[in-house]
């Protein structure tokens, strides 16, 4: 029977016959698992038998949350690891060698960015950012040796959209993969896999967890390269998520689709509010008409989140509305329960070269906001004495 997708939500990675009939999967707190006899440990150790054997290669918590994330991408595998930028370096150091080409968006985490720039690029892989809202830029930035195509969307901090069924088109044009962060959207507004995206990565450390107290990150995709993933690269980079930290993001994984629906609605209403006040000169929300990427979102997500950015006049305007701020928490990441609210260009991108953040959207007055699930109007409420304080 084909459920809902907000039941797998509630339920999945649930296995009570296995934990001695438990409904909350147990926390396995061992670093080591003994082998049954000398063949079988020979098979687990090598990979080519399930089963656990040493810490950093899983175990059957971590396991619960990796079948919960398989059910919630609708991939054959996933791979949860220590944080979101565990999952991405693994993501790209298996798929890629010296040599190698990347095309990614301009417009992304700026940590991601720096992965590319300050490691990868020394190790001889070569990088083309484009505007990642155009998919014929993705197109016309291919080389032969270009070998993965990466993807944010909605795009860190000014809700950019990338079409993701025009961009698997090219890539699989051409034979190359493509990785998509969908950590602004969650699986329950957006699945990549369904529409062709080869593998996608989280920071479960934002909606996934949900509630600002743990950091983890995932890999969601086919069992081959997922297994590649596990064996080859996580084994030797050693990203572990820790047990307790699995359950965690299984147990936030329960409220996603209640956390979610409160999201939205909630920024729907904060960004409605912002886009009919004298102070804001802009709001970038993918669910507002003046989205240049509206019709795009009604296509690809159910939802359209929780993250949005409005800009004001300038670098003291943003900085007196924070200061005057009660209820919106002024901090850097997101997906928390409550509303937090920051400056990119003196936080989060502070480290992005200006010409840099300007080509990506990112000026003086622009603010991100994490909308919460607090009651919607007393967000707005708080929001209005900030900006009656320009
Ligand atoms: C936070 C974040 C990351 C990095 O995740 P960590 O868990 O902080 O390592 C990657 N991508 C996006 C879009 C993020 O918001």
């Amino acid at each position: 029977m084909a459920y809902a997708r907000e039941t797998p939500m509630v339920h999945a990675g649930e296995d009570p016959a296995a934990h001695f009939g438990a409904l909350s999967t147990p926390i396995y707190d061992a670093a080591v698992f003994a082998f049954p006899d000398a063949a079988q440990g020979a098979a687990i150790h090598a990979g080519e038998q399930p089963g656990y054997f040493y810490g950093r290669m899983g175990n059957p918590t971590q396991a619960a949350l990796e079948a919960a994330l398989c059910a919630l991408e609708g991939g054959e595998a996933a791979l949860a690891l220590a944080s979101g930028m565990a999952a991405i370096t693994t993501t790209f150091l298996t798929l890629l060698r010296p040599g190698d080409h990347v095309v990614a968006p301009l417009a992304m985490y700026a940590t991601t960015t720096a992965l590319l720039d300050e490691v990868l690029t020394p190790w001889g892989v070569a990088v083309t950012y484009v505007d990642a809202t155009d998919p014929a830029a993705y197109a016309a930035a291919i080389r032969p040796t270009t070998k993965v195509l990466y993807l944010e969307s909605p795009a860190n901090p000014r809700l950019q959209l990338v079409d993701m069924a025009a961009v698997v088109a090219v890539a699989r044009a051409h034979g190359i993969t493509t990785v998509m962060d969908n950590t602004f959207a969650t699986p329950y507004n957006q699945q990549p896999l369904h529409w062709g995206v080869d593998i996608v990565v989280h920071s479960a450390t934002k909606y996934l967890g949900g509630h600002g107290d743990l950091t983890a990150g995932a890999i969601v995709g086919p069992a081959a390269f997922v297994h590649d993933a596990r064996w080859r690269i996580h084994k030797i980079l050693g990203g572990v998520i820790a047990p307790q930290t699995a359950w965690l993001v299984l147990r936030g994984i329960k409220t996603l689709a209640l956390r979610m629906v409160q999201y939205n609605a909630n920024a729907l209403a904060v960004a409605q509010f912002l886009a009919g006040h004298p102070q804001v000169q802009q709001v970038a929300y993918p669910g507002l008409p003046t989205h240049p990427q509206q019709a795009l979102a009604a296509r690809q997500m159910t939802g359209c989140g929780g993250m949005l950015a409005f800009e004001v006049a300038d670098l003291s305007a943003g900085q007196r509305l924070i200061d005057h701020l009660t209820l919106c928490q002024l901090a850097v990441s997101l997906g928390d329960v409550a509303t937090l609210i920051q400056h990119s260009a003196s936080m989060t991108h502070a480290a992005v070269p200006r010409e840099r953040r300007l080509a990506a959207g990112i000026t003086d007055g622009l603010l991100r906001l994490s909308v919460g699930i607090e009651d919607a109007n007393d967000i707005i409420a708080d929001l209005a004495t900030g900006l009656a304080a320009i």
